[in-house]
């Protein structure tokens, strides 16, 4: 009696091992790095896998190397220190930098690679939090604005007082180049996620769609939904991110509106993006965050190429009709579906 009771359970976990060994392709390999300020995984199927990976932990070091903002030799401090000069630097950031121009154009105003010194007189680069007087704000508002980055073929050029910082456009760049390495070189599928920026390569290894969590903004340790996805990337900004309660009582996060330089507080606490590139997803998860409630809503029901799932701060779940079917909702959130004409 007591042995069924333990070789019945062994069995079962037998036999589904076997069974399930059967369906996934021989080789994996996992791969997990810290760069980027962040702990990033990496979990990829077929032949070429261990050395896709890799080639994956290389190309992040190097475009870590290229776009850091305080490592004092990368492209990125280079172009701040520059006081006004054009700047050799690397094709990404030619390429990054010119995205943030695009997405800042797309997004009217909403995504700024120039926020950076605003962002540092809050505090949020060093940690040293502090709420700045409003007539500070004022004066480094002066200077942010994306439009006057130039880019050449080889080259950016900033105005003297001005200061950019790629941090909401880098993982999602990084995870479309990793997905880059992996065509081609013996890789059937992956998972990986850069600090939270969820993409996958192909579907899982017996056919069926990753499941990715989402968090839930409230309780950042548990999910508040689960969507099934393929070929896809999943990108969240959230105000739990990193943030710091001042001595008002309020709550400020690290994502600036240009428009006023203060926290993002336009009644969302959380942004999910899902769509097939991640530089895309990146921008506009950091871009509607800033936006708020009604003009997320309006920015997804004319740009219909993205998914998106919001969260207001009065705890409502607004989703895009493209993830019907695709998301599933534990929470006790009440959930809508974002009407698209
Ligand atoms: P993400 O986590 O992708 O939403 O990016 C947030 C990071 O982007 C912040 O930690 C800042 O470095 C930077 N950032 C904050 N506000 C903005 C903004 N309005 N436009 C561009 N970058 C921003
Ligand atoms: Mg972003």
């Amino acid at each position: 009696m007591k042995h069924s009771i333990i070789i019945a359970p062994l069995l079962a976990v037998l036999i589904c091992t076997t069974s399930c060994r059967s369906l996934q392709p021989t080789h994996s390999a996992e791969r997990d790095v810290f760069a980027m300020d962040t702990f990033m995984t990496m979990k990829a199927y077929g032949d070429g896998s261990e050395s896709a990976l890799a080639a994956a932990e290389k190309r992040i070091r190097e475009l870590e190397t290229e776009l850091s903002v305080t490592d004092k030799n990368s492209d990125i401090s280079r172009i701040n220190m520059a006081n006004g000069a054009d700047v050799k630097v690397s094709q990404d950031t030619v390429r990054l930098v010119e995205a943030g121009k695009t997405y800042w154009q797309e997004t009217a105003g909403a995504l700024d690679i120039s926020i950076y010194p605003v962002l540092a007189e809050w505090g949020f680069t060093t940690g040293e939090y502090r709420v700045p007087d409003e007539a500070t704000i004022a004066r480094l508002l002066e200077n942010v604005n994306a439009g006057a980055v130039k880019v050449g073929d080889e080259t950016v050029r900033i105005p003297v007082d001005s200061m950019i910082d790629l941090g909401a456009l880098a993982k999602g760049y990084t995870g479309d180049e990793i997905m880059d390495l992996f065509r081609g070189n013996g890789v059937t599928s992956a998972l990986i996620s850069l600090g939270g920026n969820v993409q996958a390569f192909g579907t899982r290894p017996d056919g069926s769609d990753w499941r990715v969590g989402i968090k839930d903004p409230f309780t950042p340790d548990e999910n508040m939904c689960v969507v099934s996805i393929a070929d896809k990337a999943v990108v969240t900004s959230g105000n739990y991110e990193r943030y710091f309660t001042a001595d008002d009582g309020k709550t400020y996060c690290h994502i600036i509106d240009p428009a006023d330089g203060y926290p993002a507080d336009n009644g969302l606490v959380s942004v999910t993006i899902i769509g097939s590139e991640g530089l895309q997803c990146d921008a506009l998860s950091t871009a509607l965050f800033v936006m708020g409630t009604d003009k997320a809503q309006t920015y997804l029901n004319e740009h219909t190429f993205v998914d998106a799932v919001l969260v207001t701060d009065d705890a409502r779940i607004l989703y895009t009709e493209g993830l019907a079917g695709k998301l599933e909702i534990m929470s006790d959130m009440p959930s809508e579906v974002i009407a698209r004409d």
